[in-house]
This record gives structure tokens, sequence and C-alpha cells, in this order.
């Protein structure tokens, strides 16, 4: 079966689907993007992608492609004729193909939507939380605005390729002021001597995850104590557990930071209790 892509009201074979070259996005990273996590058939937390998609949309004042409802079925479409039932569905907005000019192209210009649907392997990624991962620290370079979910990546793109040629799956980024802000593509957290879990709050300088949400949502029907504070290098390399978050890798446990092992070097049980609650409507505020 091959994988059928949506484009511009289009449903096409993923390897022929194209945009213009005049897209603002490839010319200028003029576009924004989510992607959700397709679990048993079902886009899990819909509604914090959704709404994360118009605040991305209205901070660029990008004029959203389609009603929500209209979305709502692409999005679904997409994902039933990739026969998708666990793996993740993709779309990008971009402000639309226009002659390459710093200003934004006139009013009528339609933006371009491309989604497009991948299956995963949801027992492969349990098998990498019961190992975790390797990340390194490395300098935050991005623009100031990471809060925005933007197709502007190269800063992460460049970070996590880092990561990888050092061995480990993602690079936390740190800013000038010695703190950690998030991962290249996920948020960080650790897990104080006491239990609690730290992570950065969702201001400006990081991205505020709809996965993190859901860890905090989760952490209070637990009675987990949180604290939404920003954390330094040191007390990551001290920390009980440290960990990822993500809709790509949900509760990804992380086992050594810049090769220094985290706790006793093994998955956190805070982590992987996160992990194993993750989907359970048991654990959902109303
Ligand atoms: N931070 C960055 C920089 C990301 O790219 C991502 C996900 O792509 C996240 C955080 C986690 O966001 P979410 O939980 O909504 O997937």
């Amino acid at each position: 079966m091959s994988r059928v892509a949506y484009v511009n009201g289009r449903y096409v074979r993923h390897a022929e689907a194209g945009i213009s070259i005049d897209d603002r996005a490839f010319l200028f990273s003029d576009g924004i993007y989510e992607v959700i996590e397709v679990f048993d058939g079902v886009l899990f937390d819909e509604r914090g992608h959704l709404d994360r998609l118009a605040r991305s949309a209205a901070e660029l004042r990008l004029k959203p492609p389609m009603g929500e409802a209209a979305l709502k079925f692409v999005l679904r479409e997409v994902v039933a004729r990739n026969r998708v039932r666990f793996g993740h569905v993709y779309l990008q907005v971009t402000r639309g193909a226009a002659r390459r000019e710093h200003y934004f192209p006139a009013a009528d210009t339609p933006p371009n939507l491309v989604v497009t649907a991948r299956p995963h392997d949801p027992v492969a990624g349990d098998a990498k939380a019961h190992k975790g991962i390797a990340v390194i620290t490395l300098p935050d370079i991005r623009w100031k605005r990471p809060d925005i979910k933007t197709v502007s990546l190269l800063p992460n793109a460049l970070a996590k390729q880092q990561a990888k040629e050092a061995g480990a799956a993602e690079a936390w980024l740190v800013g000038a002021d010695g703190f950690v802000t998030e991962g290249a593509s996920s948020n960080a957290w650790i897990v104080d001597g006491e239990g609690r879990l730290i992570t950065h709050p969702a201001d400006s300088s990081i991205l505020s995850g709809i996965t993190r949400a859901r860890i905090l949502e989760i952490a209070a029907v637990k009675a987990i104590r949180v604290i939404e504070r920003a954390f330094t290098v040191a007390e990551t390399y001290a920390a009980r557990e440290a960990f990822i978050s993500g809709a790509t890798m949900l509760v990804m446990p992380v086992v050594r930071v810049d090769g220094r092992a985290i706790g006793d070097g093994a998955p956190g049980p805070v982590a992987l209790a996160l992990r194993g609650a993750f989907h359970d409507p048991m654990t959902s505020v109303g």
C-alpha cells in the first residue's frame, strides 16, 4: 500500500506530493506545524494540538487554511487512508506561495496545507523506554520565540544531529543563564531528591508541549508534586531521574546526560509510572 498525503484539497500519493518552490515555508520557514499521536485509531489530545495550532497561527498572523471541522475531517481521512492505528499525523500550514519578497504576500494568497500520517510500533517505543536514552547538553541558539511551533527548526536539527554523533538520542538546550530550556524536539524534566517533578515554566523560551500538559494532569491525579521552574545542568546531573516528553516519544526516560549516569543509570519509577498512565482515562481530569 503506498502512502497518501493531503495537499491543498487533494489526496495524492506521498511520493508524488509537492508544493510550489515559491512556498513561503521553503523560502522563509514561514509556516507552522503540529504532530498528533494516533493511539488505537484515535487522535490523542487533538483538542490541545488544535488550540496550539490556532495560537501559532495567530502569533504569526497566518490565515487558517480551513475551519476546524473540515481540518478534523482531513486529519481523520489521512489517518484512515494510510491505515494508521498507532502512529502520528503531521500537519503543516504555510503562508502560501508568492514571489520571493520578505513582506507578507497579498491578503488573498491562499495558505498551503499539507497533512501526512505515519505508523509506528508502540512495542518498540516501550522497549526503548525500558532501556532509556542518553542526552547531551548544548547551547540554546534558537530565536526568542520557540513557544510558537514554527517549521523554523534548523538549530533544533543541528543539535539533534550533534547528539546523534555523540551517541545520544536528544540534546537538552541550555540558555545563556545556564538553565535548561527544553530538548531539541521535546520538553525536559527531572525528578529531584524529594521525588518532585521539575520542568521549565511554559513561557516564551520553550514550546508548551501538549504531552507536557498531559503529564501535569497525570501528576495532579496521582498527587505527584510538580515545580515549574528552570533547572541547571548541575541539578540535572544530581537528579534522581530525568526524562523527556513529546507526542512522538510520550514519556521517555533519560539515563545518561553528557556521559554521566542519572540516578542509578536505569529508567526511573516516576518516569515509567507516568508513561504507563499516559493513555489511561482514569488519570484524566474532566
Ligand atoms: N519542545 C520542542 C522543541 C518540540 O519540538 C516538541 C515536539 O515536537 C516538544 C517540546 C513537545 O511538544 P508536544 O508534547 O506537543 O509534542
